[in-house]
């Protein structure tokens, strides 16, 4: 069979000769006992560049050793892009949501022996789903893999935006030492109230976390918790995201992209919120209304924003998120830390496993199968496709 993997660029001065840690931390079990990736075997070493083009995902030896082939390639944007050129003939197409190839309709539609596409990582808006459907293409991805390193960035992204800690940063990084000009926006998070949109393994973590900081914690979800949960948390469950909105003072997204939550915040949810309240949006970049978003800052009726998810990705360079006031983005970095990428690598070579030797692919991992919305993909997405506008991602210049 015929793999394509479409990994983003190697780093711009070669693969690391060495890492700063020589091992990772073991972890056995995820927090609601699931297992980890439990592939026969690795090809890698935890703790190394795996998510690049020269990383592999760990992959190659493994599926040539079987007789199968491996194209690798980042050049996934624009017309006559090698991935499109390597898609009609492939089998198994595999990417990460950080620089996603994004496989529309018609590129789905050129690909006649297309059996599956993996995401390494979480969250699959990148493929058109209901086309994937229609074709009797599978969608996995590697659940739970990075939920964890999400709510870490989160909740660094919270206490930075709130503290101000970009700008104290600039100040010492160009000669400065102007205190007053440094704390001039920065609070501290305690007894705030905090919302997550969306209480899912993400956001769930994100709450316990958050929980030592003495605030508040509310949330919304199509799925209620468990009373225990609520109580062990202290918290507030609303039914609709506005009502949430109306008495938080720091709002974070961790709901799937799919038709029910795209530009969720536009300017009429925005100006339901609080006025000077902050969003971290570590979901997808398409829930967010990217002008509504930079008005908002524009305007001071946030007072802050950070995150890591765009649209399209790579971010074109004139994307207004890079420029506009008091925001915190990153690109997309908080699922893929070297922890994840050994658990993606890992989640990858297990599905890879299980579909060669005709074994069921774990429930958990599925989101389409077999022409319909499976396991966590009927759990957590609606049908219907979110990558209109995608092809922009051909406009970055590196
Ligand atoms: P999850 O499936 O465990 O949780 C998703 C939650 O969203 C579920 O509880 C579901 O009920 C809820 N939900 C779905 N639609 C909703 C709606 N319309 N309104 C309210 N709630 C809704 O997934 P997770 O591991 O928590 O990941 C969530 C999302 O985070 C992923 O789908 C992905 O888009 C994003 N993510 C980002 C990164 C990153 O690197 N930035 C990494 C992993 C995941």
């Amino acid at each position: 069979m015929k793999i394509l993997c479409i990994l983003y660029d190697d780093p711009t001065n070669g693969m690391p000769k060495n890492y700063p840690l020589s091992e990772l931390p073991k972890i056995e079990k995820y927090p609601d006992g699931m297992t980890l990736p439990s592939p026969k075997n690795k090809d890698f070493k935890p703790g190394e560049l795996l998510g690049c083009v020269s990383g592999e995902l760990g992959l190659r030896r493994f599926l040539e050793d079987a007789g199968h082939s491996l194209v690798v390639t980042s050049d996934k944007d624009g017309a006559d892009c090698e991935a499109d050129r390597e898609l009609v003939d492939a089998d198994i197409v595999i990417s990460q949501p950080f620089f996603p190839y994004y496989l529309t309709r018609e590129r789905i539609k050129s690909a006649p022996r297309l059996k599956m596409a993996i995401t390494a990582g979480i969250g699959s808006d990148h493929v058109d789903l209901d086309a994937a459907i229609e074709h009797k293409i599978d969608v996995v991805e590697v659940t739970y893999c990075n939920s964890r390193s999400v709510a870490e960035h989160i909740v660094m992204m919270i206490l930075s935006l709130v503290r101000d800690y970009h700008h104290q940063h600039y100040i010492v990084n160009s000669g400065g030492w102007n205190i007053a000009d440094a704390v001039s926006r920065s609070y501290d998070v305690e007894g705030m109230h905090i919302g997550t949109v969306a209480a899912g393994r993400i956001g769930l973590d994100t709450l316990r976390k958050l929980k030592p900081f003495d605030v508040h914690l509310h949330y919304f979800d199509r799925h209620r918790l468990s009373p225990d949960i609520e109580k062990e948390l202290n918290l507030t469950f609303h039914n609709t995201v506005e009502s949430m909105l109306k008495v938080c003072d720091v709002i974070t997204i961790n709901c799937p992209l799919h038709p029910e939550t795209e530009n969720l915040f536009d300017d009429k949810m925005i100006a339901k919120m609080k006025n000077g309240a902050y969003i971290v949006n570590t979901a997808r970049g398409k829930i967010c209304n990217k002008d509504a978003i930079a008005n908002a800052l524009e305007s001071g009726k946030l007072a802050g924003y950070a995150g890591d998810v765009w649209f399209p990705q790579p971010a074109p360079n004139d994307h207004i998120w890079r420029h506009m006031p008091n925001h915190g983005m990153t690109p997309h970095t908080s699922g893929t830390s070297l922890s994840a990428q050994a658990r993606y690598a890992a989640g990858v070579r297990e599905i890879l496993e299980c579909f060669f030797e005709g074994q069921p692919i774990r429930d958990e991992y599925l989101i389409v199968q077999d022409g319909a919305l499976a396991g966590m993909g009927a759990h957590s997405y609606s049908k219907g496709s979110t990558t209109s506008g995608s092809e922009e991602a051909a406009r970055f210049q590196k």
